[in-house]
């Protein structure tokens, strides 16, 4: 069975893009405008990252020459990247304008929507397990204990991201898909935020969870989310899975 890695826009039904925490939809215009804003200033940003790596260098190349030349390659292809990169991005989205030509019913997108199956992502679980064995060969290596700060701050993220793994494999392995609603987002900290949403399993209870900042998504707007079948509390909206990928599965 083939499966498409595309989840349809909420709104017409096409394929949504995502890119960088944010989704649009280049058909219809939905969430646009947001996305274009985030993008302008997630480039700037990225620009200003560019000019840190410049300065850093040229600060190199001037108080220790020989070790400025080893890395100026390094740090003109790092800054470009990094400057050039995020524009042309913005720049791609800017330049799209939306046109809305493919509109199916909204119980067409709906179904859709419900039709959600997840696959691991190879790659994410590939840098999990390289990351795993960097850290045990660092941290087993001889030398001071205080050259050990960085493998145990290292070792705090592989545990974090593996217990991301572990909740998200239980989903999938029994994964139902519906739509939930947005309710409410909660405040964390001075910048974050936390996103509400509800949803109602066949033949359940109505179910209230959080999920992350859901960057892309305002209040009332609809997620599809994955839910285990045999424990329906456990969900996640689907642009929440970070190990795997959420791909429309075809009508038999
Ligand atoms: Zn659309």
């Amino acid at each position: 069975m083939k499966t498409r890695p595309e989840i349809p826009c909420e709104v017409c039904g096409y394929p949504r893009t995502f890119l960088a925490g944010l989704q649009w939809c280049s058909n219809c215009g939905w969430n646009r405008q947001t996305a274009l804003s985030r993008l302008r200033l997630r480039s700037r940003i990225m620009a200003g990252v560019a000019a840190c790596i410049v300065i850093g260098e040229a600060f190199l190349l001037r108080t220790i020459p020989r070790m400025g030349i080893f890395y100026l390659p390094l740090a003109g292809f790092l800054a470009a990247a990094v400057a050039i990169i995020p524009y042309r991005e913005y720049l791609s989205l800017q330049r799209t304008s939306p046109v809305a030509n493919n509109c199916p019913s909204p119980e067409v997108v709906a179904s859709k929507l419900q039709r959600l199956k997840p696959q691991l992502r190879t790659s994410a679980l590939l840098l999990l397990v390289l990351a795993s064995v960097t850290d045990i060969g660092l941290f087993l290596a001889p030398g001071p204990w205080v050259d050990r700060i960085y493998s145990v701050g290292m070792l705090v993220a592989i545990v974090f991201f593996g217990r991301v793994l572990v909740m998200e494999r239980r989903i999938a392995a029994s994964y139902a898909s519906t739509l939930a609603r947005i309710v409410r987002f909660e405040r964390r900290g001075r910048r974050g935020r936390t996103a509400i949403y509800e949803y109602e399993p066949p033949a359940g209870i109505p179910m209230t969870a959080k999920g992350s900042s859901l960057a892309a998504f305002s209040v009332g707007m609809t997620v599809p989310v994955l839910y285990n079948a045999l424990s329906p509390d456990q969900s996640l909206p689907v642009p929440d899975f970070i190990f795997y990928r959420i791909g429309v599965e075809p009508p038999e």
